[in-house]
């Protein structure tokens, strides 16, 4: 099928962002317009939203969906990845290390009016690679696995996160400490607690330094990265609709919307049960695979040599 008397359009099915062809002309300008716009929102928020550690520290350490969901640093990366027209994203299955992503009714789908049968989300896996890498410093890869313009009921988006750098900001000083064999001033229940999340990170192995632990602290030993203190990005925009609330005016107006959204999600999150239930099983039993720890394991030899 080509267009008589035209030069054949070329393409790149080979990775790159899908050619926005086909369509009306209109249609396309539209859509072209709403990416430029995308693009835009992400270049201004995105330098304006890094994260200090110790928020994504309990990012990193809860490990249940619902845990992670109640974590600030999640809830900002919602509403920030909403505001810029990335839709409405939720995490939707967890194994440790890696994170599932979804996106109903997916905006960035309609940027691509004539496209189907393919994954077209570019701009979403992006942008979650560089909210992951630019504003929390994690080493990441992100890939779109479903996609609502390839048949599928949403768009999923998985994100891996290498666990050197995963484990550089998890570990505060009191887990450094109980790597090293020396207990931290903690209650009981902080330790067990500690002990807990290391375990489920493979750098204690019943109570012991697991051979990953083990690697990790000569590799940590060698490496000296401050930590840098600043306000979260959140702090302000809490500042900010506080003070909005307090008006009524569009603010006002606003928070009412927000409360509505917000008292929407429970309902929607039953009814996606099964969903994630059979996602996160899926990839728990991906996670018990320690190729990625043996990987891990590698590139720290390579690093001590
Ligand atoms: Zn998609």
């Amino acid at each position: 099928m080509s267009d008589p008397g035209l030069p054949p359009f070329m393409n790149d099915s080979a990775g790159g962002p899908p050619p926005m062809s086909g369509g009306s002309f209109a249609q396309s300008m539209g859509a072209f317009g709403a990416l430029l716009k995308l693009q835009q929102n992400i270049s201004e928020r995105f330098p304006k939203s890094k994260v200090p550690w110790n928020e994504t520290r309990k990012f990193l350490k809860a490990n249940t969906i619902e845990a992670i969901r109640s974590t600030a640093l999640y809830k900002f990366n919602v509403k920030l990845f909403g505001e810029i027209g990335l839709g409405n994203i939720q995490l939707i299955s967890y194994a440790p290390m890696h994170y599932i992503f979804a996106v109903p009714n997916n905006p960035v789908c309609n940027f691509y009016p004539a496209l189907n049968n393919q994954k077209v989300c570019a701009a979403t896996t992006d942008a979650l690679y560089r909210f992951f890498h630019e504003d929390l410093e994690l080493e990441c890869s992100v890939e779109e696995i479903e996609c609502i313009k390839s048949g599928n009921e949403v768009c999923k988006f998985k994100v891996d996160l290498q666990p050197i750098s995963a484990y550089q900001i998890m570990l505060d000083e009191y887990d450094r400490m109980i790597l090293s064999g020396i207990r931290p001033p903690v209650d009981d229940t902080e330790l067990k607690e500690r002990v807990r999340v290391l375990t489920v990170y493979k750098l204690l192995d019943k109570g012991q330094l697991s051979e990953i632990g083990s690697a990790y602290m000569q590799f940590a030993a060698s490496l000296q990265v401050e930590e840098k203190i600043f306000d979260p990005p959140w702090k302000i925009d809490d500042e900010l609709s506080s003070i909005a609330s307090n008006h009524n005016t569009f603010g006002g107006a606003f928070g009412e919307m927000a409360k509505k959204v917000q008292t929407s999600d429970p309902a929607n999150a039953q009814a996606n049960e099964p969903a994630i239930n059979e996602e996160t099983r899926k990839l728990q039993e991906e996670a018990k695979d320690t190729d990625s720890f043996a990987q891990l394991l590698a590139k720290m030899k390579n690093k001590k040599e």
